[in-house]
């Protein structure tokens, strides 16, 4: 699989660093790679940064100059004001276009036999909301939608909302390799938590040997607390055999966890302020019906 060579730019950035311009390549790296250096903004001291930023830098250049990056590389650059600006803003770009590209398909909830084909462009408009931010101040990782417990909308509408709310993930539009294409998409607090609650037992190390590689598996990590709710909300996802467990979610490229993380915030959160604009009429039965997903109980 090759990137779409619409998308091939934003893998290559020009850094001013140590007197002379560099060649960086990008790379897009796996929810697990980056997910400890999500830090509530209280967290965010100039110490802790100063390890998080050159972690993350090291994570997301494939190559400088042709050659790989060395840690005290990565240290480097970020203390170098402008390079590491530079960086930031490659990254900005990078994580926020590909995560758009995802593709959402809305079911029809009168006749079940038709589906509202959306980008995320589309769904933010009718929505009026979101999407909800990868990056916060333009510089740290913001903290996803559902590392928390945000309000879910109140579904009293004239309209019904969606039955089903499937997707097809941006590495699989734009041609970055990755273990899933597509799936479905369900709600973490579904049942009033209990689906949540039953993926913490399930999938949290209980003994010393179960933790061996999985120490950031809590729900402290604030990273880690939004994949396990994502992990409980998937209900399908391709190319997996068995039940979904935290892994798939950690081994998607991040973009592919941010798309799903504002999807989830769209179809589940996001008050509708306008009914109008986030109704669509189905294109078989001709019944409309709301661009966000119905009730789970
Ligand atoms: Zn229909």
């Amino acid at each position: 699989m090759t990137v779409d060579k619409r998308f091939e730019s934003l893998f290559h950035a020009r850094v001013q660093f140590q007197g002379r311009e560099r060649e960086v390549e990008l790379r897009v790296p796996a929810f697990r790679e980056i997910f400890p250096l999500i830090l509530a903004p209280e967290h965010r001291t100039p110490d802790r940064m100063a390890v998080m930023f050159p972690a993350e830098f090291k994570r997301l250049i494939k190559s400088m100059e042709g050659g790989g990056l060395e840690v005290e590389h990565a240290r480097a650059l970020y203390a170098d004001p402008q390079a590491a600006g530079q960086i930031v803003a490659a990254r900005n770009r990078l994580f926020e276009t590909i995560a758009e590209q995802g593709l959402t398909y809305l079911q029809c909830p009168h006749c079940f036999n038709w589906e509202a084909e959306v980008n995320v462009t589309a769904l933010t408009t009718a929505l009026q909301a979101g999407p909800w931010p990868i990056i916060d101040q333009r510089l740290f990782l913001a903290v996803p939608s559902l590392a928390q417990h945000l309000p879910r909308f109140s579904r009293k509408r004239r309209q019904p909302c969606s039955s089903r709310i499937r997707f097809q993930l941006p590495s699989s539009v734009i041609g970055l390799p990755a273990a899933s294409r597509s799936g479905v998409l369900g709600d973490a607090d579904a049942q009033d938590g209990a689906l949540e609650r039953a993926a913490w037992k399930r999938w949290t190390p209980s003994t010393e040997l179960d933790k061996t590689g999985r120490e950031q598996w809590r729900e402290d990590v604030t990273g880690f607390r939004a994949a396990l709710r994502l992990t409980a909300a998937l209900k399908y996802l391709d190319g997996l055999s068995g039940e979904i467990a935290p892994e798939a979610v950690l081994q998607m490229p991040a973009t592919d966890f941010y798309f799903l993380d504002n999807l989830h915030y769209l179809m589940h959160n996001v008050d509708i302020t306008d009914e109008a604009k986030a109704t669509i009429r189905c294109g078989r039965c001709g019944q409309p019906f709301l661009l966000a997903a119905a009730a789970e109980n």
